[in-house]
């Protein structure tokens, strides 16, 4: 038993097990235009890992058989993978509810006014990267010019109906720009709707605040700058059980770009899948044998329980 599990387990009296699936997580690919500083999955442009059509389809089966509230795309840039456009028509043919997971200039890329149009006509929703409402910070951890090409993006999904529309949501999404924990999601949210509405005329839904986790290029760039001990020591004091509950794993699987089931994307970056040889691919999906299961933790996972807790939707409490 790992430490993570031993203090949900003294201090909180439960059990780390999963419940029913609301969201099925698909990672159609490694690929990214970009290679952000804080990237839990070392993502770039030369990352050649991508979903194929035949995973695909099993994962659109799968939605079938357990009717999730939600299927979130996300990657890398998955507007890259070759296939991004007829998966999400499969799934909404089957009237299953979209979510993609954008950092908004891969879109740029692919083609602005067909991407946004298609995502529109499919009534996706969109979760986009935005991780500060000014240009320095955004282009620290993103790269020069991602500040100004993001907020192209944004006005282009705004004129389309996204994040005013409620059938379109358009969420943002702010991550730390570097160790220490997001501040408080509602007043930061405020902060963003004032600056990205006075600045460039900008609407959207939601913000979420994501804490950066213990994995990948922060851990990495954390270990070589001799920070990831003080790092990892405010997570480990910063846990909070009222967390637990609403913990992503708790309620969802992560489908990788090969079709290897996770329980998080965290573990998916970690190379943790879920069970064993009889559960852990999509390609042979049985959703029986995954529910109640003993979720795979360790060390990192202390980065979703600290302070108000994070999620691939926002804070937790
Ligand atoms: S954080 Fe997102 S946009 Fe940045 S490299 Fe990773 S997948 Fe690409
Ligand atoms: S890292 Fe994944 S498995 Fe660990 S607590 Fe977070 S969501 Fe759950």
């Amino acid at each position: 038993m790992n430490a993570f599990v031993t203090r949900i387990q003294e201090e909180c009296d439960l059990e780390l097990t999963a419940g029913r699936m609301d969201t099925l997580q698909v990672n159609i690919g490694l690929k990214c235009n970009m290679s952000c500083i804080h990237c839990h999955l070392a993502c770039g442009p030369d990352r050649e890992e991508e979903m194929v059509w035949d995973t695909m389809l099993a994962v659109v089966d799968a939605a079938n058989l357990i009717h999730p509230d939600l299927v979130d795309i996300t990657g890398g840039a998955p507007e890259i993978n070759p296939h991004f456009r007829a998966f999400i028509a499969e799934l909404r043919r089957h009237g299953h509810a979209v979510q993609v997971r954008t950092n908004l200039t891969a879109m740029l890329d692919m083609g602005l006014d067909e991407t946004t149009a298609f995502l529109r006509d499919h009534q996706v929703h969109l979760v986009a990267s935005m991780p500060c409402y000014l240009e320095e910070n955004v282009c620290r951890q993103r790269g020069k010019g991602t500040y100004e090409k993001s907020v192209e993006v944004l006005q282009k999904l705004n004129s389309l109906g996204y994040g005013i529309d409620p059938e379109l949501s358009l969420s943002l999404v702010f991550n730390p720009g570097g160790p220490f924990l997001p501040p408080d999601q509602v007043q930061l949210e405020v902060d963003y709707r004032r600056e990205l509405k006075e600045r460039f005329g900008i609407d959207f839904t939601k913000l979420y605040t994501i804490t950066n986790m213990p994995i990948g290029r922060f851990w990495r760039d954390l270990d070589r700058d001799e920070k990831a001990d003080e790092y990892m020591k405010l997570l480990v004091d910063g846990f909070n059980c009222h967390t637990v509950d609403g913990l992503m794993c708790r309620h969802q699987i992560s489908i990788g770009w090969d079709g290897t089931i996770y329980d998080c994307d965290f573990n998916l970056a970690l190379g943790l899948p879920v069970g064993d040889e009889d559960t852990d691919s999509i390609l042979d999906f049985k959703p029986a044998l995954l529910e109640g299961r003993a979720i795979a933790s360790g060390m990192h996972c202390f980065g979703c329980t600290a302070g108000s807790g994070s999620s691939c939707a926002g804070a937790l409490l």
